[in-house]
Parts: structure tokens; C-alpha cells; sequence
């Protein structure tokens, strides 16, 4: 079996290569105190499970820091319900205390119902915005809001080295070159109700993250959400997929590339405004009106 590296490695081996280099990111970015709550964003898809496998194995060589698991259920039938299944499973393997919060509680409307809006209604999608551009808003607001409510210091994402090249090159496609810069393995407290978030998995590739599931045995839902097809995310990754294939290294530089020109990027939009409090809802916001609170409104949802 061949690590990221190129190096040939057994099952035993490449397992502890993977653990080593979340240690090491970890470590590079200065990510937990030993006393952190950590909150682990679980989907119940390979990569979140693994990573709380893994700060699971980390944390247990810490007595004074907590891991507990957060997931959010969106309301897409036959697929997230079946996640959750999976998320619920690992928790209860490894002992981690599993909160759910859900798109229907939190904002009054699943995705599915969404979905179903935006479909009836073109026009109020006039952005032409695809189910993942709500959910990933709704999500990230939902995320926050659960790890508040578990009283986490840190919310770990599962964001692997595949995920965080696409959003790179996603942001430059979108015309939002500057969002790139935000593209990073720590995102701070920028607001006293904002829960800073961590990406362990960030240097780990997609490949490597599913082999050492595989090798773990540890269960998971592999079946993709119905709405991914719909994403300009899904392009990019089978695009990147053929350049890594005939180009090895690819998706790395890309990430390595933004940390070169980051704290340049970052100085360019210094000055702007910082976050204040949704007039609406009173959570963090760019504006004065929050993007979740703008979403719905404009779906007619609040
Ligand atoms: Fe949400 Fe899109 Fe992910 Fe499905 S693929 S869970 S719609 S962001
Ligand atoms: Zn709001």
C-alpha cells in the first residue's frame, strides 16, 4: 500500500501514518488546548467518522479535554437518516456523547422542503443557487448553534485535502478570490458566539482517509447525497481527480500555494468591517442582516 508520500507502507503502518499526520497538524496549527471540549462535526460519512475515531484515540492521552459529537440532520429522506444511523453507531462504539440538531428545528424547514420551493418557484432562485449553496449556509449557522449548545470550545470539521483544493478553486470560479484566504486550517473566534473551528484532516487526502476507514473497519455511509450532483463542487472534484491522477501532488500544492500568499490576501481586506449581530436572529453576521435569516426570507420561510 502507498502513503501520500509515495511510500510503500503496510496496513499497520500506513494506519499510524495517518494518526501521525493529523498529530502533526494538530501540533503545526496549535489546534487544542488540553483542556478543550471539542466538538466533532459528524455526518456519519467516512471522513467525519474517521476523524472521530481518530481525536478519540488522540483524546484519550489528554484526562482534561472532552470530545462529543455534533450532527445535523438536514431532512434529506433516504439519505441523511440513514447517515445519522451510522453517526449515532460510532458515538455509541466509542462512548462519545452525540447531539443532533435538525434544519426543521433550528430553521423551521428541511431541505427536502426547500428543494421542493426552489423547484416551484425559479424565480426566487433567480441566483440560480444549486440545494448545496442553502444547505451549506444553513449548515455552517446549524454547526455553530450545536456546538454553543454543547458548550465546545472547539469544533472540529472533517474537512479533508481534496475538500479544502476544491473550495480554493471553487472560491476563484466564484469570482470570490479573496474568500480563499479563509480557506484555512483554523478559523478563529471572530465573534464572542462564534465557536472557532479546526480541520484536522486538512493534509490528508481523500484516498487516505477512506483506506484507513477500510483498514479500521469502521462503518460508514458511502452512499452520496442526492443533491451532490447539482454542485459546481462535484465537477471540481472529478476534475482535480484527473489532474492528481496523471499530476501526483496537485491538490497539495494548491493548498500550499494559498498558505504562501494567505497573509497577503488577509492584509488586502484588513479594515473591513467586523462581524456584528443579525437584526433578525441576533447570531454573527457580515450584514445586518445574517445569509441564513436572508435565505429563508426570501424563501418565503421566515
Ligand atoms: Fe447538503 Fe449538498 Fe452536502 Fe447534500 S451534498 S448534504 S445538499 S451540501
Ligand atoms: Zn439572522
Amino acid at each position: 500500500m502507498r502513503a501520500y508520500s509515495g511510500e510503500k507502507l503496510c496496513a499497520k503502518c500506513f494506519t499510524e501514518s495517518i494518526e501521525d499526520k493529523v498529530r502533526a497538524t494538530i501540533a503545526k496549527h496549535d489546534m487544542f488546548k488540553p483542556d478543550d471540549r471539542i466538538a466533532v462535526a459528524v455526518s456519519g460519512g467516512k471522513d467525519s467518522v474517521t476523524l472521530l475515531h481518530i481525536l478519540a484515540k488522540i483524546e484519550s492521552g489528554f484526562p482534561k479535554a472532552t470530545l462529543c459529537a455534533v450532527t445535523v440532520d438536514e431532512g434529506i429522506r433516504g439519505y441523511r437518516d440513514e447517515a445519522l444511523k451510522f453517526a449515532v453507531e460510532n458515538c455509541r462504539k466509542l462512548g462519545v456523547k452525540h447531539t443532533v440538531v435538525s434544519f426543521k428545528e433550528l430553521f423551521d424547514i428541511q431541505l427536502d422542503e426547500l428543494v421542493n420551493k426552489l423547484r416551484k418557484d425559479r424565480k426566487r432562485n433567480s441566483g440560480g443557487l444549486s440545494p448545496c449553496a442553502y444547505c451549506g449556509v444553513l449548515r455552517r449557522r446549524a454547526l455553530n448553534l450545536a456546538a454553543r449548545r454543547v458548550k465546545a470550545d472547539k469544533l472540529a470539521l472533517a474537512h479533508n485535502l481534496d475538500d479544502e483544493a476544491q473550495t480554493i478553486l471553487l472560491n476563484i470560479m466564484h469570482g470570490d478570490a479573496l474568500r480563499v484566504a479563509r480557506v484555512k486550517p483554523v478559523l478563529e473566534k471572530k465573534h464572542p458566539l462564534f465557536v472557532p473551528r479546526v480541520k484536522p484532516l486538512g493534509e490528508v487526502p481523500e484516498k487516505e482517509v477512506a483506506f484507513f476507514a477500510y483498514l479500521q473497519e469502521i462503518e460508514f455511509q458511502s452512499v452520496p447525497c442526492p443533491y451532490a450532483s447539482t454542485a459546481l463542487r462535484s465537477d471540481m472534484r472529478v476534475m482535480l481527480n484527473r489532474i492528481e491522477e496523471k499530476h501526483a501532488g496537485t491538490k497539495f500544492t494548491v493548498l500550499k500555494s494559498i498558505e504562501k500568499i494567505r497573509s497577503a490576501l488577509e492584509a488586502s481586506v484588513k479594515g473591513t468591517v467586523p462581524l456584528q449581530e443579525c437584526k433578525f436572529c441576533g447570531e454573527p453576521a457580515a450584514n445586518e442582516i445574517c445569509m441564513p435569516c436572508q435565505m429563508l426570507h426570501e424563501l418565503g420561510v421566515r
